[in-house]
C-alpha cells in the first residue's frame, strides 16, 4: 500500500474539482486530485457538453427538414436524413477532446491525478483503490468535489425503459416515443431536442406551468414553440408510477392517465453525491442535503473544504468552477469570499433563455422601488434576419439610482448575451452605463441597450 503526503487533496474531478486542482498547481501547490471515473465530471461526460452537442445535432436536423417545402427566403432542400450513431460518434468526439484537454491541464500544472475511488477516513486522510492496489493520501487540506447524481422517483426507479439524462445521452436510436417527467432544465432541453429528432415527446410537470423557476413572461415563447413542435405538455400532472403494460401513470386534475412511451427520461432534479466516500466519517454541518459552505466554502470542519454541487443550488458548472478556483487561491494564502452579485443561469431550451441578476418580481419582493424595460426582438433587426423574432431582453433596476439589479432574455442565441449581462451586474452597472455604451449594429445585443433605454424612458426604435 503507498501513501501520499501533499498540501492539497481534491475529491472529484468535476469542473468543479478539476479547476480547484489546476489553480492550486498554478500556485505551487503540492496537489493531488482523486477521480474515480473521467476527468470532467458531470458536465463534461454526461451533462452540459454532451447534452448542448444532440440540441445542435437536433436543430440543423430539424432545420433542414423545416426547409423541405421551401422556406421565406427561397431555400427548398431534398429529404434530409440522419445517421444518429454518426451523431453519437461526434459528441463521443467532442467528450473525448475535454477530457484531454483537462488532463493535459492538469499535467501542465503538474497535479498528480489518482485514479480510482475514494474514501475519506478522517479530515485528513484519503484511501484511494487505484487499478494497482490502495493508496493512502495525507493531506493538509481537503477539498471536497463529489457533485450530484440523477434524483429518482421512488415509484419509478431507473432501469428498463425508464432512464436518466445520462442514458438518454447514450440511446443507440431515436426512440418513437418518449415520456419526460420534469419540465425542468434537463426535461426542457432533452425533452425538446428528442422532439426535434422525431420522437412523439410528452411532457408532465407537476407544477403549474414549465420550468417553474423562471418567470412566466420568460418562458412563454418556449411554450409556444414547444407546441409548434407538437410536444404534448400535461401541467399540474405527478407522475405515480407504471402500469402493469408498462405505460406512464399520471395523476391529474383530470384524474388518472396512462401515457405509452417508448422511453420514460425522469428529470426531477439532482442529489448531492454525499454516500459511498466517507462522509459519516466527517464531522460536517449539513443544509438539507447538502454539506453547509460559508462564503469561502469553507466547511464545519478545519481545512475541510467543499464546492460545486455538492454544497447545493444552483448546480451550475460555472459556480462549481468559481468556487474551485476561489478556494485554491485562499490556500494559496489570498483574501477571497464569493460575494458574486449574479450566477447567470442559461436554459438551452428552444428557444433560449438567460437570467442573470434579479427578476422584476424578486427586486419589487426586496422593497425597493423597480423599473423594468422590455425590449421584444419583433423590433430588433438582427432578429428579424435570422428569423427568430420571438422573444426579448428585459432589464430591471433601482428606480432611484438606476443600478441594474436583473437582466433576463429569451430567443434565438440570447445564450451568448449571458456575457454582457453579468459584467454589467458584477460591475455595478447604472442603466445610463448601458444606455451609453455603444453596442454593435445589428446584433442581438442591442436589445439590450434598448431595453436599458426604455427603462429609461428614452427608447429608440420602439
Ligand atoms: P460533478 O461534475 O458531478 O463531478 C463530480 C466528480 O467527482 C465526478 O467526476 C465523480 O466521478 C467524482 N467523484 C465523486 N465521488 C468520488 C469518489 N468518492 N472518488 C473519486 N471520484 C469521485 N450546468 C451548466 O452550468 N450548464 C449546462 O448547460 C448544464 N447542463 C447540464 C446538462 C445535464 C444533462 C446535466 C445532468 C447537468 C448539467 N449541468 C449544467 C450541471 C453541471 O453538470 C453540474 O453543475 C456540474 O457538473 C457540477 O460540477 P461538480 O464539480 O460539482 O460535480
Ligand atoms: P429541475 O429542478 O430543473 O426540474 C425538475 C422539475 O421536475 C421541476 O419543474 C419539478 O416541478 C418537476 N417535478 C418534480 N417531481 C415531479 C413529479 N413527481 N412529477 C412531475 N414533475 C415533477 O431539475 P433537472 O431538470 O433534473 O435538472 C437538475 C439540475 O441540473 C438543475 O437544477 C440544474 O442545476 C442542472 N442543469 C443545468 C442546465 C443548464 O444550466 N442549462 C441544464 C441541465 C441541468
Amino acid at each position: 500500500m503507498g501513501e501520499i503526503a501533499t498540501k492539497v487533496l481534491v475529491l472529484g474531478g468535476g469542473p468543479g474539482g478539476y479547476v480547484a486542482a489546476i489553480r492550486a498547481g498554478q500556485h505551487h501547490l503540492d496537489t493531488v486530485l482523486v477521480e474515480e471515473s473521467r476527468l470532467g465530471g458531470t458536465c463534461l461526460n454526461v451533462g452540459c457538453i454532451p447534452s448542448k452537442a444532440l440540441i445542435h445535432a437536433a436543430e440543423a436536423y430539424s432545420q433542414a427538414r423545416h426547409q423541405e417545402a421551401g422556406n421565406a427566403f427561397g431555400l427548398s432542400v431534398g429529404s434530409p436524413a440522419l445517421d444518429f450513431g454518426k451523431t453519437l460518434a461526434w459528441k463521443e468526439g467532442i467528450v473525448r477532446r475535454l477530457n484531454t484537454g483537462v488532463a493535459a491541464l492538469l499535467k501542465r500544472s503538474r497535479v498528480n491525478i489518482l485514479r480510482g475511488h475514494g474514501t475519506m477516513l478522517d479530515g485528513k486522510t484519503c484511501r484511494v483503490e487505484t487499478d494497482t492496489g490502495p493508496e493512502t493520501i495525507r493531506a493538509e487540506h481537503v477539498v471536497i468535489a463529489t457533485g450530484s447524481e440523477p434524483m429518482a422517483l421512488p415509484a419509478l426507479p431507473f432501469g428498463g425503459k425508464v432512464i436518466s439524462s445520462t442514458e438518454a445521452l447514450s440511446l443507440l436510436a431515436v426512440p418513437a416515443s418518449m415520456a419526460v417527467v420534469g419540465a425542468g432544465y434537463i426535461g426542457l432541453e432533452l425533452g425538446i431536442a428528442f422532439a426535434k429528432l422525431g420522437a412523439k415527446v410528452t411532457v408532465v410537470e407537476a407544477a403549474s406551468r414549465i420550468l417553474p423557476l423562471y418567470d412566466a413572461e420568460l418562458t412563454r415563447p418556449v411554450a409556444r414553440r414547444m407546441q409548434a413542435l407538437g410536444i404534448e405538455v400535461l401541467l399540474g400532472a405527478k407522475a405515480e408510477g407504471l402500469s402493469e403494460g408498462g405505460a406512464l401513470r399520471v395523476s391529474a386534475s383530470g384524474g388518472l392517465e396512462e401515457i405509452e412511451a417508448e422511453r420514460i427520461l425522469v428529470a426531477v432534479g439532482r442529489a448531492p453525491r454525499t454516500a459511498g466516500w466517507g462522509l459519516e466519517r466527517l464531522d460536517l454541518t449539513m443544509r438539507e442535503r447538502f454539506i453547509a459552505i460559508d462564503e469561502r466554502c469553507a466547511t464545519s470542519m478545519r481545512n475541510v473544504w467543499a464546492i460545486g454541487d455538492v454544497t447545493g443550488e444552483p448546480m451550475l458548472a460555472h459556480r462549481a468552477m468559481a468556487q474551485g478556483e476561489m478556494v485554491a487561491d485562499i490556500l494559496a494564502g489570498k483574501r477571497r469570499a464569493f460575494h458574486k452579485v449574479a450566477i447567470p443561469a442559461v436554459c438551452f431550451t428552444d428557444p433560449e433563455i438567460v437570467s442573470a441578476g434579479l427578476s422584476p418580481e424578486e427586486a419589487k419582493a426586496t422593497g425597493i422601488e423597480v423599473k423594468t424595460g422590455l425590449f421584444p426582438f419583433q423590433a430588433n433587426g438582427r432578429a428579424m434576419t435570422l428569423e427568430s423574432e420571438d422573444g426579448f431582453v428585459r432589464v430591471t433596476a433601482r428606480a432611484d439610482n438606476h443600478l441594474v439589479l436583473g437582466i433576463q432574455a429569451v430567443g434565438a442565441g440570447v445564450s451568448e448575451l449571458a456575457a454582457s449581462f453579468g459584467l454589467a451586474l458584477e460591475m455595478g452597472a447604472r442603466l445610463e452605463d448601458v444606455a451609453g455604451t455603444i453596442h454593435a449594429h445589428p446584433t442581438l445585443g442591442e436589445a439590450f441597450h434598448e431595453a436599458s433605454l426604455k427603462t429609461l424612458g428614452e427608447a429608440l426604435h420602439i
